[in-house]
């Protein structure tokens, strides 16, 4: 039932539009929505933003998944090399997280998404309390201006869905979640989750709960 209205609401956003994009952490929703997107655009452009500072079993399951789906994989990186940016403004991920996550993962991705028109997510609102309000449809400005239509086609998949979808297609997951990670961003701002109901609780040590590029719809 909530894979043939996601089948829906992607045939609905990709209706007279040809510049589409779907962005991927490669965490379990990001690889469910990217396999029902490739039944309809198998070369759909996959962006991962590469901020320097993921786990390295995330860059081993990124290029293991990449090359088992031959995904058409945009790799973003900041201006900065991470020792750059530590050389010129020290650990900003200790200091500043919100100043580093607009350097190394704001920036590079409202820079790709200039040129598409449609960004497809694989947010839910099961994930954290700041999702709770996530529309499947919403319109999002960049600060050129330029507005884009992004679709959360999984918005109201719970986490037990979404794991039972990836059995039953045999995706394989990252394995970090045998760790009992439960959200994964970089390796220096994620943990194990404190609150068993806020998946997201285990990031940035409970500082914030957004790196920022979700924080731009239109209303
Ligand atoms: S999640 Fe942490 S390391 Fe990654 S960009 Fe944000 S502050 Fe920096």
């Amino acid at each position: 039932m909530k894979l043939a209205e996601a089948g829906e609401w992607i045939a609905t956003a990709l209706v007279g539009q040809h510049s589409a994009c779907v962005t991927c952490s490669f965490q379990a929703e990001a690889m469910v929505l990217l396999s029902i997107l490739r039944e309809s655009i198998p070369d759909i452009p996959v962006l991962f933003i590469d901020t320097g500072y993921h786990f390295q079993e995330v860059y081993r399951y990124r290029d293991e998944m990449t090359a088992r789906y031959k995904l058409n994989l945009v790799n973003l990186r900041p201006a900065q090399t991470v020792r750059q940016q530590e050389s010129q403004f020290g650990i900003l991920h200790q200091s500043q997280p919100d100043l580093c996550c607009r350097l190394r993962k704001v920036e590079p991705l409202f820079r790709a998404l200039e040129s598409y028109d449609v960004w497809f997510a694989g947010l839910r609102r099961a994930q954290s309390p700041t999702r709770a309000n996530l529309q499947v449809f919403d319109r999002f400005l960049l600060p050129s201006g330029k507005q884009l239509l992004k679709v959360s086609p999984l918005a109201d998949w719970t986490d037990q869905e979404i794991w039972k979808f990836a059995r039953e297609r045999e995706i394989p997951l990252l394995p970090l979640y045998d760790a009992g990670y439960a959200s994964v961003g970089c390796e220096p701002c994620t943990a194990v989750p404190t609150d068993p109901n806020n998946l997201r609780s285990g990031r940035w040590a409970g500082r914030k709960l957004e790196c920022g590029i979700h924080l731009a719809e239109v209303r």
